[in-house]
C-alpha cells in the first residue's frame, strides 16, 4: 500500500496533503484508468496555484503557512475530489435524496434518483460533482445536467482493503487516506497543514474532529 493510505473502509476520509503534491496528474491516470471514465469526466483534478513560480527550496516549504502570511508559497497544487464531507452541502441541497451520507461515511450517489438539476455543483464548495451527459440529447431537450457523477472514493476497492486507487499510485503519497486522527497525525509528523479554511474543514470533518487539525496552529 501507499504510505499515505494508512486504513480503508468504514469511516475513512481522504484528504490532500498540498505540501506534497507535484501536478503529475497520476491521480487523475490512476482514477480513469480504474473507473473507465470519459475523457470530460475526471472524479479527481489537480488545482495549480502560481504555476512556475519559484518557491522556497524543501520538500515541505509550509506552501499553506506561507500563502495565509500573504508570502510567495511558490507554486501549489492541490488535488480536488468529493472529500465525502461529514456535513456534505451537496446532500443538504439534493431535492431529491439522490446524493446521501451513507452509514459507512461514504458520500453516494443513487442514480436512478437523479434528476441533473446541478443543485449539487452549487452546493460544494469543492467542485466534485460532475455531469459528463450535460450535452447529450434529453439534457439539453428538459434542460436537466444529466446524471451526476462523482469521486465514489473507490468504496469497491476500500470494501476489500485496497486504498483508492488514485491514492494509491500517487507517487508522493499527496492523497492521505484514513481516519481524521490518522490524517490530522501524518500531516503534522510531515510538517503539512491543511490548505481549507476552518469553515471548510468543519464541512469535510464536522467540528468536532476539525479540531484535531487545529492544534499546531492554535499553539503558533
Ligand atoms: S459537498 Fe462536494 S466534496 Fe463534500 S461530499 Fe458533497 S460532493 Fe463531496
Ligand atoms: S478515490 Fe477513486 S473514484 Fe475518487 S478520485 Fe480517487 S480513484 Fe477516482
Amino acid at each position: 500500500m501507499s504510505q499515505g493510505v494508512m486504513s480503508t473502509g468504514e469511516g475513512m476520509r481522504i484528504f490532500p496533503d498540498v505540501e506534497a503534491c507535484i501536478d503529475c496528474g497520476g491521480c487523475v491516470v490512476a482514477c480513469k484508468r480504474t473507473w473507465d471514465r470519459e475523457i470530460q469526466n475526471q472524479r479527481i483534478d489537480i488545482t495549480t496555484m502560481a504555476e512556475g513560480v519559484a518557491g522556497p527550496q524543501g520538500e515541505n516549504a509550509d506552501k499553506t503557512g506561507r500563502l495565509e502570511a500573504g508570502e510567495n508559497p511558490g507554486e501549489t497544487s492541490l488535488p480536488m475530489q468529493c472529500y465525502h464531507c461529514e456535513n456534505a452541502p451537496c446532500v443538504s441541497v439534493c431535492p431529491t435524496n439522490a446524493l446521501q451520507k451513507e452509514d459507512d461515511g461514504f458520500v453516494a450517489v443513487h442514480e436512478d434518483l437523479c434528476v441533473g438539476c446541478q443543485y449539487c455543483l452549487s452546493g460544494c464548495p469543492f467542485g466534485a460533482p460532475q455531469f459528463p451527459d450535460s450535452d447529450d440529447g434529453s439534457a439539453q431537450i428538459f434542460g436537466t445536467g444529466g446524471i451526476m457523477d462523482k469521486c465514489t472514493g473507490c468504496r469497491e476497492r476500500q470494501e476489500v482493503q485496497k486504498g483508492p486507487a488514485c491514492a494509491e499510485e500517487c507517487a508522493t503519497d499527496a492523497i492521505l487516506v484514513g481516519g481524521a486522527g490518522e490524517i490530522a497525525d501524518e500531516l503534522e509528523q510531515r510538517g503539512s497543514q491543511p490548505f481549507f479554511n476552518d469553515e471548510a474543514m468543519e464541512v469535510i470533518f464536522g467540528a468536532e474532529d476539525a479540531q484535531l487539525f487545529q492544534t499546531d496552529q492554535q499553539e503558533q
